[in-house]
């Protein structure tokens, strides 16, 4: 049989990093196998499911071009089915209703100390039961569950998980308002859903013998199952807000490229085996294994997310990089595609983690530097720095050839020529020009500029500094 997996999120947010990569490996998981990978939209809670956290979701997940087969399933659409279902186990008797009350509960709780539904309503007769819903009284809908043995399943990640039945007590599959829960819910859709590999967070292991149970009650067969380790932040605790921009979006916003958030979510958790560590979307699917996902968690490393995206803002073309920077920065929409415009991509790509840093270093590109920055200027510009830049303004006026070869060797021959290091040239040149210290080659950026405005530009800094 074809593999066919999902992934399910509650609308109650936009999409995280978690929820992403969970994404991301039943995704690749379905590409590899030629199967079917299916969105499932879990807004069963009224309250804080919203329509436009769905909207944001399928936004997030197409940008990273997790592209799903098939119409998603809303649950909010198929509660005829969820009821349809919760008759049948009551018909065959493997789920009954509780009458008991909330207080009542609640007593037997603090009385036992325990939070294991003591069975109330488990082996009540008919016409008790037929006289409390005459009476019109509420009342849940438990499953009717095992008391002895184990429930045990072979995770794909984590192996063999037994659970002791005794520790599961007749779980609510439908609330007093008649609304089923999750648990209930995600298998009848799972097994409507022909789904074959439940591929989800860690912290659904413990839900898993619950739906066991339940496919049992029903006599469906069970999917695979595979939980995937948490992401946690640099302190080893559950990634969260607290650790700075978790949502997909705000990468996004930040002019990260999808592939390279693609390529790191890949590798939370996820070994390739080799000591390659930037990989296209087809060379993740190709290579992706379940088998190679770690049981530890995974930890978010900043510095190494950014390391690939500046790799993969690489190989990017000049092009594509300027169409993604018109639709981010409302000032560079009308830019046309000019060599100048495209020269000054290739040169600040390689030096930049994202779009949007790349633009923001290319400012001296475009207009003369509005100041100079502080640091730079103490180490750049020494007593001598004028009488130094005036000869090479003269000479440079005199170059016939405006190239990077022919401005270097100017600048050397003039520093040998004062018995100076090139440095004591290069530095106040480049402070001139760009107003930083650092950037790409100074010959390229003069090159780049031409002769004008570098001309101009390093007398203004004469003047001023
Ligand atoms: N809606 C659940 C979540 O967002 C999905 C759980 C599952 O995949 O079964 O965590």
């Amino acid at each position: 049989m074809n593999s066919r997996v999902r992934f399910a999120p509650s609308p109650t947010g936009q999409l995280h990093l978690g929820g992403a990569r969970t994404a991301l490996f039943n995704y690749l998981f379905a590409r590899q196998n030629q199967g079917d990978f299916l969105l499932r939209i879990e807004d069963t809670d009224k309250e804080r499911s919203k329509k436009e956290h769905v909207e944001q979701i399928l936004d997030s997940l197409s940008w990273l071009g997790i592209d799903w087969d098939q119409e998603p399933v809303f649950q909010s659409s198929r509660s005829d089915r969820y009821s349809e279902v919760i008759q049948s186990l009551l018909d065959k008797g493997n789920a009954y209703r509780c009458f008991a009350t909330e207080q009542k509960l609640k007593r037997i709780r603090e009385e036992t100390g325990t939070y294991l539904y003591p069975g109330l309503w488990r082996d009540r007769s008919e016409s008790e039961v037929r006289s409390m819903l005459d009476a019109g009284e509420s009342f849940t809908v438990r499953l009717r569950t095992h008391r002895e043995g184990i429930t045990s399943f072979l995770d794909q990640i984590y192996q063999k998980i037994e659970t002791s039945n005794s520790d599961i007590d007749d779980f609510i599959i439908a609330r007093s308002d008649g609304s089923p829960v999750y648990n209930f819910c995600a298998v009848v859709d799972d097994h409507d859903m022909e789904i074959t590999h439940v591929i989800r967070g860690e912290d659904h292991v413990s839900n898993t013998p619950k739906q066991i149970m339940i496919y049992q009650a029903m006599g469906w067969d069970l999917p695979q199952f595979a939980h995937l380790p948490m992401i946690l932040g640099p302190d080893k605790k559950r990634l969260s807000k607290r650790h700075g921009a978790t949502g997909v979006q705000a990468f996004r916003d930040q002019g990260y490229l999808p592939e390279a958030l693609i390529n790191y979510l890949a590798l939370l958790g996820w070994n390739p085996g080799t000591e390659e560590e930037v990989f296209t979307r087809d060379q993740l699917v190709e290579m992706f294994r379940l088998e190679r996902v770690n049981k530890k968690g995974a930890i978010f490393d900043d510095k190494k997310f950014k390391w690939i995206s500046g790799q993969h803002l690489m190989s990017r073309s000049n092009q594509d990089i300027l169409e993604i920077i018109k639709e981010m920065v409302p000032e560079w929409a009308t830019t046309e595609r000019s060599v100048y415009v495209l020269q000054v991509i290739e040169q600040l790509k390689v030096r930049s983690k994202s779009v949007l840093e790349l633009v923001e270093q290319s400012g001296y590109f475009f207009t003369e530097p509005e100041s100079y920055d502080k640091d730079a200027r103490k180490k750049a510009w020494k007593e001598n720095t004028p009488e130094l830049l005036n000869s090479y303004l003269t000479d440079l006026s005199k170059l016939a050839d405006w190239n990077r070869n022919s401005l270097e060797s100017s600048l050397r021959n003039i520093a040998d020529i004062a018995g100076v290091g090139a440095g004591r040239l290069i530095h106040p040149v480049r402070l001139a020009l760009s107003g930083v210290s650092n950037g790409p080659s100074l010959f390229i950026i003069m090159e780049l500029l031409g002769k004008e405005r570098c001309l101009q530009r390093i007398q203004t800094a004469l003047n001023l500094l």
